[in-house]
């Protein structure tokens, strides 16, 4: 059986989880700190924190800024229900905007959804490939939407305008205009969960990039606060000699790195760019010249002039098909023991967001996208004869069906 994405897991990482684990240092601390170091450098971004997951950094954010119930946050309809559900769970209401062909966001339909409720715009990078940062930027800077815009927070005051924080769970190591992503918003969020590009098991890491009159230091010192439940001092602070006694000033979160996830993620770093992302990058072009010359299939789309994918999700289109043949033709492909997914079901369709009354109806674009769509595996150690035979799988399947 071809799987969709396994980890990789080799002798290096587990030594280095051991070093961690020899070290008597387990939670945050050292290799935890030189994480977040190594990706701010990598993401031109001055800090960065390291935290469990994506879900629990972003959410810490749009804690930070105050969003809260009443408030109004735009997510595309195509994404993982992770983006919806943290703004859901700070009470605030989700606004749904439809996608393009390349499954992000419609940068064109945003305004139109923006009102004096909207705080903040949560873009993803949908499959690694990031969207139009500056498109978007520009929306939000406008003057007219910063004349809507309605502070009730100290950092919504300070920034004056609606927040974006980029879903970025797919494109740590894409880059935009040159640069790899992590500088072009306020908050670029990275996710580390296992089957993501870069894993430490779970986890995640916020670019902070505030413009001013923010200082990104003391930002990162507020969340870094805020994810030890608003403890003034972390556990390695108070293990200084007599430095017992700590305040905590806010009810804060619990959504720190440890050290032992960190080793995961520092072998995976070291080796990103320059084993990672070049074996990623081969799977998707082979993928791409063996299924070019078949006019039923729909190539995605992973480079132009100002973006390049981190090639994470191959998002194979079927050209004409339903959505029972679509299932059919996933079927028989795993009948030739090869694992493909779906990315995604778009928000709507999934049974809470349709008790909130959100309807398919209203995103023709993702809808059709979604009905067609199939992901190919792509992981490091797929030989170019499996990216062979995934195809073969794939080609018979899809003949068998449309006949
Ligand atoms: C994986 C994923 C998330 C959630 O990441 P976690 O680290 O598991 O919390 C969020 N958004 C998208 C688009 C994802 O694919």
């Amino acid at each position: 059986m071809i799987p969709f994405s396994p980890p990789r897991i080799d002798d290096k990482i587990i030594n280095e989880v051991t070093d961690a684990l020899k070290s008597g240092w387990i939670t945050t601390g050292p290799k935890t700190k030189l994480f977040e170091k190594k990706i701010a450098s990598y993401c031109n971004v001055s800090y960065v924190l390291a935290v469990n997951s994506w879900t629990t950094g972003a959410e810490l954010l749009l804690y930070w800024f105050g969003v809260k119930e009443g408030d109004e946050v735009i997510v595309p309809v195509y994404t993982y229900c992770a983006t919806a559900n943290i703004v859901v769970h700070r009470g605030a209401k989700v606004i749904m905007v439809d996608v393009t062909s390349d499954f992000g966001i419609d940068i064109s339909k945003v305004e139109k959804h923006i009102t004096s409720k909207t705080k903040a715009i949560i873009p993803v990078d949908v499959g690694g490939l990031p969207i139009c940062y500056d498109e978007l930027k520009e929306i939000v800077n406008k003057k007219a939407i910063k004349e809507k815009f309605n502070s009730q927070s100290e950092n919504q005051q300070k920034l004056g305008r609606i927040m974006i924080l980029s879903d970025a769970a797919h494109s740590f190591g894409a880059k935009y205009k040159g640069l790899k992503v992590g500088s072009e918003v306020d908050f670029t969020v990275f996710s580390f969960h296992a089957v993501k590009n870069l894993t430490t098991a779970e986890g995640g890491a916020i670019c902070i990039n505030l413009p001013k009159p923010f200082d990104n230091a003391e930002v990162y010192k507020q969340l870094n606060t805020l994810s030890l439940h608003g403890q003034n001092k972390d556990a390695l602070a108070k293990t200084q000699k007599g430095s017992w006694e700590y305040d905590v000033i806010d009810a804060g979160f619990k959504c720190n790195m440890t050290d032992i996830l960190a080793s995961i993620g520092l072998v995976e770093f070291n080796r990103y760019e320059t084993e990672t992302l070049p074996v990623r990058k081969r799977i998707f072009k082979e993928y791409s010249d063996l299924l070019q010359k078949y006019d039923w299939a729909t190539i995605p789309h992973f480079i132009d002039e100002n973006r390049e994918s981190s090639y994470h999700l191959y998002l194979l289109r079927i050209k004409d098909i339903t959505l029972e043949e679509r299932n059919l033709i996933i079927q028989k492909i795993f009948n030739q023991d090869v694992s493909v997914n779906v990315h995604y079901k778009p928000l709507p369709l999934l049974s809470y967001y349709k008790g909130l009354g959100y309807n398919m109806k209203d995103f023709p674009i993702a809808n059709s996208l979604w009905e067609c769509e199939i992901s190919l595996p792509v992981y490091f150690s797929l030989t170019l004869n499996q990216v062979k035979e995934v195809v073969s799988a794939v080609v018979k399947a899809v003949e068998k069906v449309k006949k």
